[in-house]
């Protein structure tokens, strides 16, 4: 066997490149329908449909009514750090989802990729990619948007297919996605569907477009995602101190939970999952829930992009706040303020 320093340096091959990097974009298929989401919302989108089979493992189809791409740009898209949201001057102020240009190769390197498109004012056309292979541009009938369709995810990888979980373990992975990204954006109409095993499949999700001002809107969005009894007696949050604003809804605490499925975080409009956020919120609620409970809460975090760095990791769910003391104690007063406020409402009640 050959010792390393025995080896010549070799540049890598492109196809080889894009299996390293997708590992980290394309943990699983709900990795997959998140980066295919986003990309819809990135375009604009006004509806957005997401059909999945066999927990997504064999099919994911995301079709969008967004500003579509141009048959001559599809080999362009398909290709490794080619985006059309940033030029690389200013890394920290992003305001798309997506900045990269590493979804659409990765997932390209790691399942067989079809890109469907249209762009306004051109005509449909139609890319397929698979195994590193890149297929002529065809043209196709689409009246508009976009349809990408992922199948066969890792099918070229079968040690990442052995550590995937069942169908129904990948399928309400993809569900939470989609859930935490509707959530982001009340705006958009949402559709989710199984198709496992053909036809029309069954529906998992379906919320329409919510029209009006951004607060109503949300309130309406949380009542069909977390459902009505969350949006119900939901407390209204809205601080903001020192440049960082704190808005969304918070359960009263007999609303809890006996597990923190109900905890949504989101910062500069983008799902996250972070400790320093949910920690602040099991603080704020210290004091009126028992140990083993958990607070419901949609808590959306505000602040200038350059505060806070979203680019830690490729999927882009881990956040690094410049002052995490001032989030915290942000979150942790105003949750805490809403909470007393309630609880004297709900003592002046039941006093009368
Ligand atoms: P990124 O989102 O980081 O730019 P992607 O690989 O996900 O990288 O996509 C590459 C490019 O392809 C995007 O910058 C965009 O121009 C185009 N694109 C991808 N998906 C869509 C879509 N659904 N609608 C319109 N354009 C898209
Ligand atoms: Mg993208």
């Amino acid at each position: 066997d050959l010792k390393i320093g025995q080896r010549p340096i070799r540049q890598l091959d492109e196809a080889a490149i894009n299996r390293i990097a997708a590992g980290e974009v394309v943990e699983r298929p709900a990795s997959a329908v998140k980066e295919l989401v986003e990309n819809a919302l990135d375009a604009g989108a006004g509806q957005i449909d997401v059909a999945f089979a066999d927990g997504g493992k064999t099919l994911i189809r995301v079709t969008d009514d967004g500003c579509g791409i141009a048959g001559p740009d599809l080999p362009v898209a398909l290709s490794r750090h080619a985006t059309s949201k940033i030029d690389g001057s200013d890394l920290l102020a992003i305001s798309t989802f997506g900045f990269r240009g590493e979804a659409l190769p990765s997932l390209a390197a790691v399942g067989r990729l079809t890109v469907t498109s249209r762009a306004r004012g051109g005509d449909g056309a139609c890319l397929h990619v698979a195994g590193g292979q890149m297929a002529e541009v065809r043209p196709a009938a689409l009246t508009r948007g976009t349809v990408v369709e992922l199948r066969d995810l890792f099918y070229a990888t079968p040690a990442r297919l052995k550590f995937l979980r069942t169908d129904r373990a990948e399928a309400q992975a993809i569900a939470d996605v989609v859930r935490r990204l509707a959530m982001a954006c009340p705006a958009v109409g949402f559709g989710l569907r199984d198709v496992t095993g053909g036809g029309d499949g069954r529906t998992i999700l379906r919320v329409e477009a919510e029209a009006g001002d951004a607060h109503a809107a949300l309130k309406a969005r949380l009542a069909a995602i977390l459902g009505r009894d969350f949006a119900q007696d939901a407390l209204p949050i809205e601080a903001e101190r020192d440049g960082l604003a704190l808005a969304g809804f918070a359960a009263l605490p007999t609303y809890s939970r006996g597990s923190a499925t109900q905890q949504h975080v989101f910062v500069n409009g983008r799902p996250v999952r972070d400790r320093l956020l949910t920690g602040a919120l099991r603080a704020a609620y210290h004091d009126t829930l028992p140990r083993d409970r958990h607070p419901a809460a949609a808590l959306f975090v505000e602040c200038d992009p350059h505060r806070v760095d979203q680019n830690v990791h490729p999927a882009k769910t881990e956040v690094r706040f410049r002052e995490p003391a001032a989030v915290r104690a942000l979150i942790v007063s105003a949750l805490r303020q809403v909470l007393a406020d309630a609880g004297h409402r709900a003592s002046h009640r039941g006093g009368a």
